[in-house]
This record gives structure tokens, sequence and C-alpha cells, in this order.
């Protein structure tokens, strides 16, 4: 287990394209004011420009004003899937025809593993299970020269930042927390699948410029407050949408005394405000981080270049930089945070917690104390906790919730291994779980009693809190916390109880307090490889191979092309459904068990809609057709493509709020959605529907929604020029009721230039494989 190099070949594949980014960088300032200073998010960003003049002049007054306003064409330089959005993203890669992917990138089976009994059990019973997935991933990627992280390599985030991640890197992952990447000083943004293939297509990838939010960290951390708490505290002031469009950019003093892994924490945690991402500048921890996972080298590039001019300086912000919004945290006065339940943003300081968890009559213990993930599994971390571990075995005492611990990655779980601290945990009873999401995504099978709907709490160092994320049970209350305070807090197993003050009854009758936790950023023997099976397939492609899809499968399709818009309007478009309400990516495309269909279009089509509520009746998932009959939505929508009819959905404000599932705008183009006319729609859905093209439509006058219902027939007015023209003009929608009368609807729309071409080709991918083969 001793530390092995990664081999050179690797190390230049992941070395970020210093020398081009440089020479754009300078571009980049060519092109704005000579006195324009940039954040170190906007150079970063604005280098990966495939032309940094188109993007930053057009539209934005001649570069005055480029945040929230210009539409970025960015070229990424990698691009990292999670197992259960890879399997869309490579379904929809395939159809391009392409031999390999255009830039590197890597495969992460980490999702689909359950948290049970321990590793050992847990690993063969989820590949079992999944094996046909797992086999159709990995035959993809030695295909078409992708790294394939196989089950219990490790889960995404931590793999990516022991090795892609880089200062000055810009790459896509198709997941929400691939900003934790952004802790090693690299833009790293989550994307559906369709975004994700733009890059591995070598198309550009289109971004509106994002706001940039400073937070400035002063002090130093001590005792019992750790990077975690940093990202608690943010997320309670900022709130869940109050990062939205903005990139989160960490500067100050405060920033020099952060080890690396603590910064990735917190860019992870961006994530829970909505941020695009968030970023660190190169700074001290970068580089023994860097070394110590065998990437020397790339330290010694990235430390040239963040010692240059301001100028020319890549990896740090420019002196004068001005920010849209700024914050500031005083390191040295920050105290722990506890935040919940069911909302991250719920941020209550340690001290004032068990006060609030009796005013609001939470529950005064807690069942599991769940430690580790992509978010809280550092080798720091780790130590930390065995530290306090150590402390209560040493006074005779165990953990009073059951203690779950999930190394991110083999490469941790090793060197954890070897020195000890697994057996630390192991000892006083706690349970090592596979490398992988486990918990963190549903995938828990929990040993206690608990019953479903049963009100319970929990704590974890994870991420999220969302109702039924953990266990399925949407009464559980998950409190966020960083995993010394999980661990601490388990030993009394009580949430009022507060391991700063209080103290704890041992077996032979005294009084244990805890000292505060010690730990070590970085192992002092290095980092042990563990588990060779482990590494990653080589991204070299084999064009022999043979992607493994079975034609009788319940869980995989290959994807057919979708037609391209016809040479007309659109004619004899029927509404399917009049929306009341909220309808969000979760209304259109709901999760939980239909995650398993995820590579399945036609199965996992089956939930389009189900959460949406009849505008006229007031039923959820009760559609009508022209002759009274009822079905559920998805039946109907099947029915009418059968028929050959193609339909609309009518709804209100904020039309596919929530995430950026891609299924939400596959799913009603696959069943033959053209149309979706809203009150407004939120902005990533917008977007991807254009991308699988369908026409996303907003009333001119909001109260002609009052004018339109169910089996109403449409037909267009101008939205062929609109799209010959590159999204010139307007759309006018001419509606013939039931009772024969005639009413007609002005429209608005978004669609740029490269968005017409969508629609007219029959989605983005059509465009991309068409001139894929030209
Ligand atoms: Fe997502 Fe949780 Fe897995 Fe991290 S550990 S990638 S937050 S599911």
């Amino acid at each position: 287990t001793d530390a092995v190099p990664a081999p050179s070949s690797d190390l230049a594949s992941r070395t970020p394209p210093y020398p081009k980014l440089l020479a754009r960088l300078q571009e980049v300032r060519r092109v704005l004011a000579p006195n324009r200073a940039l954040t170190l998010a906007e150079k970063i960003l604005y280098s990966h420009l495939e032309d940094p003049a188109e993007s930053l002049l057009t539209n934005t007054n001649n570069g005055t004003s480029i945040r929230g306003t210009a539409n970025l064409k960015l070229k990424p330089d990698r691009v990292a899937m999670q197992d259960a959005s890879a399997q869309m993203a490579l379904l929809q890669f395939m159809t391009c025809g392409l031999p390999s992917t255009a830039v590197p990138a890597s495969i992460h089976c980490d999702h689909m593993i359950v948290g049970y009994k321990g590793a050992d059990v847990d690993l063969p019973e989820s590949i079992k299970g999944n094996k046909e997935v797992f086999d159709f991933l990995e035959s993809a990627a030695k295909k078409y020269g992708i790294e394939f992280w196989e089950p219990g390599a490790g889960i995404i985030h931590q793999s990516v930042l022991e090795n892609y991640s880089a200062p000055g890197l810009m790459m896509l992952g198709t997941d929400s927390h691939t900003p934790n990447a952004g802790g090693l000083g690299a833009i790293a943004i989550g994307v559906g699948g369709a975004d994700a293939v733009d890059a591995l297509v070598d198309a550009p990838w289109e971004l509106k410029a994002p706001k940039i939010l400073g937070v400035r960290l002063e002090g130093k951390l001590s005792g019992w407050a750790s990077p975690k708490d940093v990202i608690l505290r943010l997320a309670g002031e900022l709130t869940v949408r109050g990062g939205t469009g903005s990139i989160l950019e960490y500067f100050g003093p405060g920033v020099d005394s952060l080890s690396c892994t603590g910064m990735a924490t917190i860019s992870n945690m961006g994530a829970e405000v909505g941020a695009t991402t968030s970023i660190f500048p190169f700074s001290p921890g970068h580089v023994p981080y860097l070394e110590a996972t065998h990437r020397g080298p790339i330290a010694r590039e990235a430390s040239q270049i963040a010692s240059l001019p301001e100028r020319h300086n890549l990896l740090r912000p420019d002196a004068a930089a001005e920010y849209d919004q700024l914050v500031t945290i005083d390191l040295s006065t920050l105290e722990p945070h506890i935040n919940g339940p069911f909302t991250p943003d719920l941020s209550t300081p340690l001290s004032r917690f068990s006060e609030v968890v009796e005013t609001n009559d939470w529950p005064r213990s807690f069942g599991a104390g769940l430690i580790g993930s992509c978010t809280n599994s550092s080798y720091q971390d780790m130590t930390r906790c065995e530290s306090l571990v150590k402390q209560a075995s040493a006074a005779g005492l165990k953990p009073k919730a059951d203690f779950l611990i999930t190394p991110g990655s083999e490469q941790i779980r090793a060197t954890l291994e070897r020195d000890e601290t697994l057996n630390t945990f192991s000892a006083a009873g706690g349970v090592v779980l596979a490398n992988a999401c486990g918990p963190c995504i549903g995938q828990w099978k929990r040993t206690d009693e608990v019953q479903k709907g049963e009100k319970n709490a929990i704590l974890s160092s994870y991420n999220r809190n969302f109702p039924s994320r953990n266990d399925g049970n949407r009464a559980t209350m998950n409190f966020l916390a960083s995993p010394e305070i999980v661990t601490a807090m388990a030993y009394s197993g009580s949430t009022t109880f507060n391991p700063m003050t209080d103290s704890i009854p041992t077996p032979s009758g005294e009084h244990f307090r805890f000292n505060p936790p010690q730990g070590f950023d970085l192992p002092s023997q290095g980092f042990a490889q563990g588990n060779p099976q482990f590494l990653p397939t080589p991204g070299q492609p084999d064009p022999s191979v043979e992607v493994q899809v079975s034609p009788t499968s319940d869980r995989l399709a290959l994807l057919e092309l979708f037609a391209p818009f016809p040479d007309t309007e659109l004619k004899g478009l029927r509404v399917l459904y009049k929306v009341k309400g909220q309808c969000t990516t979760d209304t259109i495309s709901a999760a939980g068990p239909w995650l398993k269909y995820k590579g399945h279009l036609p199965n996992i089509s089956e939930n389009t809609l189900i959460g949406a509520i009849n505008a006229a009746t007031g039923e959820t998932n009760t559609a009508y057709d022209v002759d009274g009959k009822t079905s559920g939505i998805p039946d109907l929508a099947k029915r009418w493509k059968e028929q050959g009819k193609e339909w609309l959905v009518v709804a209100e404000h904020n039309y596919g709020e929530g995430s950026a599932r891609e299924h939400a705008a596959l799913q009603p183009r696959y069943l033959g959605g053209r149309i979706i006319l809203a009150k407004s729609f939120a902005r990533i859905h917008e977007t991807n529907l254009k991308k699988q093209g369908v026409v996303p439509l907003t009333f001119a006058n909001e109260s002609d929604y009052d004018l339109l219902d169910a089996c109403d027939e449409l037909e267009t007015v101008g939205l062929l020029d609109v799209l010959r023209s590159g999204g010139q003009g307007s759309v006018e929608l001419v509606a013939r009721k039931r009772d024969g009368t005639e009413v007609r609807v002005q429209t608005r729309h978004t669609l740029s230039k490269d968005q017409c071409g969508f629609v007219m080709a029959g989605s983005a991918l059509n465009l991309l494989a068409r001139k894929a083969g030209e």
C-alpha cells in the first residue's frame, strides 16, 4: 500500500493547458478595456472562451456589462460523470457517432451503491443489482477512451479532487456538487448530460456570464470550528437561493490557513445556496495536497503562474477586482453550526441549538450519526474525528447513536486503514460503509427500528437534507454539521448536547468532557493506493469494444434521433394538460424509484408530469382526452403519440424550477411535446427544452392563460420565421376551442440563433451528430 506516483501519461492529460490559457487571458485583456480589473473566476472562465471577442463584446455594451448579460461560449478542459447521470449523457454522446471524446473524461460508479451492513457485504450486492448498468458504462468508457472508476473506487467529487482538479482548470460534471473541485482552484460546474455532451464533442458550452459574489475570509480557524462551519454559516446568511446565477469567489487572508480539502468542503456546499460554482485562489494549502496526490509538476507550474505579475496571473484575482456582492467571515470567531432540518439554510450556532430544539419541539434524541461522503471524508476530517473517538473510548464510552462512516475514495479509505483510524472507529462500534454515496442519496437501509412516517432525527456531515433524501422517510430530520460535531454528539445521542460545554457520565461515574478535536491535514507517510483493482481504466479509446445494451433491457435503451422541425408552421397541436401552480422538474420527471430508469427513455417517460395538477379539476395526473375519457398524463401522451398527434403543455410561473434534470425536457419531447407555453420558466429548464427541440414560449399577456383549456387545437403563426431568422420576431398561437370559437394568444420567446438551430435540427444532439458526420 505504498504511495505510487501516477503514470506520467496520466499527468499530461490531468494538467490544465496553461500556455493556452495564459495566452487567452491576454486576448481577454485586449478585448476588454485596458483598466478592467478581473476577479479570479472571471480570469479562468473567460480564458476558456472559444472566442473572447464574440462572447465579451456582443450585447454587453462593449464589454462594460458582462456579468449577468453576456452569453459565454466556453470550451471546458474535462468532464466527469457519475453513474446515474452518465447513462443518459453517454446514450446522447453515442448518437453523435464520434470515435472518442474530444476532452478527457471520467465515469465514477458511486450513486447506486447501498449503505447497509458495511462495504464487504454492500458492494457485491449493489454490483449484482446494477450489473447491466455498470457493464454498459464500462464498455462505453473503454470504447470512447473515458477513464472508468468502478463501483467501490470512490465518490466522484473525492476522486476528482484527488486526481483531476487543478488550479485554473475548467471542468463540467454531471452532478450538482461538481463545484467541490473549486477547493483546488478550478472552475467546476454541475450540468445535465446534454451539456456534458457539448464538451465531449468539442461544441462550445453556453453559460450566461455569472455574477461574482466575493466571500472575504479573515482570521484563522481554531478549536471546534471547521471549514464545514464556514459554509453552514454562509448558507444561513445567503439562503438556498442567494447564490443563484453567481460564482462564490473566496479571498482574503483567512484563505491561507485552510487545507485544500477544507476548501473543497466549502466549495462543495456552494451548491446549497444555488451558486453556479465556488472557487478558491491558488494558496499554500494546494501545494502539499497536489504533491501528496502525485501531482508535484502541476503544483510547480501553478506556483510559477501564481507568482506572475497581476496582468498575467491566471490564478489570483486582480487587486482592484470588484464583486457584485460581498460577504465577510471572521474565521477566528466562527462557531460550529448545525443546519436543518429539511433545508440546508436553516442555520443555528451550536451554542443556541438545544434551545432551538426545545422551541421547535424537534426530537431530543437522534438515531444515527453519519460522517464522511464527498463533502467531509478528508484525512483532516477523519483524523480530527478519530481524536474525539479516542478520548471517548479512553473514558469507557461508546456512541449512543449508530455511527456510520463513508470514506470518499479507496485512496482515503486505504490510508485511514493503514493509519489505524478506521480501526479506532470500528472498535468504538462504527460501521465503515463502501466508498460510495450510500445513505447520502437514499441508498440507506436503516437497521434501527424507525418506521416510515415516524418523526426522528439523524445528524450527518453530508451536504443536503431535503425530506426523504437519506432513508426515504419524509419525517426523518437530517441535521447537517461538521464531522467532528456529528462524532462527538453521537456519544450522547442527544440533539441538545453541546460537546463544547456539556459532559457525559462515564461507566465509572465520572463526567467526561471532550477536548477540542485535533488532526492532520495530510498523512505523514503519504497516501496509500489501496486495492489496485479500484484504479481507473486508461483513457484510450478502443473502437473494437461493443457497447453493452441489451435490446430486452428495462433499464437501458439506445436513443433514436428526434425528427427535424417540419418545413411548415406547426398545425393541429393539442393541449395535453393545463397545469395549475408550481411545476418543478420533479413534477415533470419524478425521482425516487424512477431513478432506476434513467438510461431508458421510454420507461422513465411513464412518469412524465405525474405530479402536475390539472387546472380545470384540481386533480393530479388526471388528463382528459377529447372524448372525455380520463387517464394518467403519460398514457394520454402515449396515445396521442401513436395517433401522430403532437401536443403542448400550458403552465404557470417558473415552470421547470428545482434542478437541472434533463429528463424533464427529454421526456415530453420523446412523447410528442412540441411547445411548453408558460407564464415564466426556470432558466436552466428553459435552456434544456430548447436543447431537446421543444419550444418554450411565454404569454405576452399572462391573463391569456385563462383563455386556453385542455384539448384546444392550436397552430403557430410566425414560429417558422423565428427559427429560420435565428430568433427574430415573435410567435402567435391561434387556438380553436372545442365549441368552434377561435382565440389568439401573443407569445414571447428567448431563442438565440444557436438555439433556433437546435429546434430546426430536431435537437442540439441532432445538430451535433450532423456536424460530426460532415
Ligand atoms: Fe451527491 Fe451525496 Fe454522492 Fe456527494 S455523496 S456525490 S452529495 S450523493
